[in-house]
């Protein structure tokens, strides 16, 4: 599902932010990317989504290479790559329905029903279907949280990437959005997760892949956190 190989990734102001990165994430792989700040996850998770162009290597994600990738194509590609991040990202002015609902009407559902139908259907899974007509700022962390999933899960892409989802969390919290990434996992999502929280990853018993100053320093098919 998504194969790296000798990638470098250097910033115009010279620092090198991946440095010779080679990876292989199968279809249906739950995967944590450590690694302290600045070792370059936050770039690796860029040009996944083909926000940042590589400067050398090559990138294949969901049967894309993305040297090739037009403008034109680029919005039908991430179709394929739902993406949550550490600030959730909802959209203040509009409610919990509205925002699963919207991201939709984005990638063009041009059925009101349908994406009614699948927007309340998201809403369930991640237990948020009692609170559809609440705006963000009358929700917690965690349930803010739960909203951008289902917004991420709402087209059904092959790949959810996940940047730090639990970095503004308290643990009861975190450990709930984890089962869901769970869930999400369960019903034949890949999925890729950023995390700095060493006793997420070390419970979950999951491949690991760690950076350090750009380049993969470890990969652990049932890892821990390494630093
Ligand atoms: P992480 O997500 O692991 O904290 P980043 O990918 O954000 O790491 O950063 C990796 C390195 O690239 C760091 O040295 C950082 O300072 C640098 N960097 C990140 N973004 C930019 C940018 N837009 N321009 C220049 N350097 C950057
Ligand atoms: P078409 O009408 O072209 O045959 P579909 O009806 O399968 O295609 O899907 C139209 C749009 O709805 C696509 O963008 C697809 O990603 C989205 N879609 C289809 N099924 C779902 C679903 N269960 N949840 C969310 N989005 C969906």
């Amino acid at each position: 599902m998504i194969r790296m190989q000798n990638v470098n990734l250097v910033y115009p102001t010279g620092t090198a932010a991946l440095k010779d990165c080679s990876l292989e994430i199968a279809k249906g792989e739950f995967v944590f990317i450590v690694g302290s700040s600045g070792s370059g996850k936050s770039t690796l998770i860029k040009t996944l989504l083909g926000e940042l162009a590589i400067s050398s290597g090559r990138i294949e994600v969901a049967g894309k290479n993305l040297a090739n990738i037009s403008r034109r194509e680029l919005p039908y590609f991430r179709r394929r790559l739902g993406v949550v991040f550490q600030e959730f990202r909802l959209l203040d002015e509009m409610n919990v329905f509205e925002n699963v609902a919207l991201a939709q009407r984005v990638v063009g559902v041009s059925s009101r029903e349908k994406r009614r139908k699948n927007s309340l259907a998201m809403l369930e899974m991640v237990g948020l279907a009692k609170k559809l007509k609440a705006y963000p700022n009358e929700l917690s962390g965690g349930e803010q949280q739960r909203v951008a999933i289902a917004r991420a899960m709402v087209n059904r892409p092959a790949i959810l990437l996940a940047d730090e989802p639990t970095g503004n969390l308290d643990p009861e919290n975190s450990w709930e959005i984890m089962k869901l990434l769970q869930d999400v996992h369960e019903l034949g999502t890949t999925v890729l997760v950023v995390s700095h929280n060493e006793d997420i990853v070390n419970k979950m018993q999951k491949r690991v892949i760690t950076l350090h100053k750009g380049q993969i320093t470890s990969d652990a098919r049932q890892g821990g956190y390494l630093q």
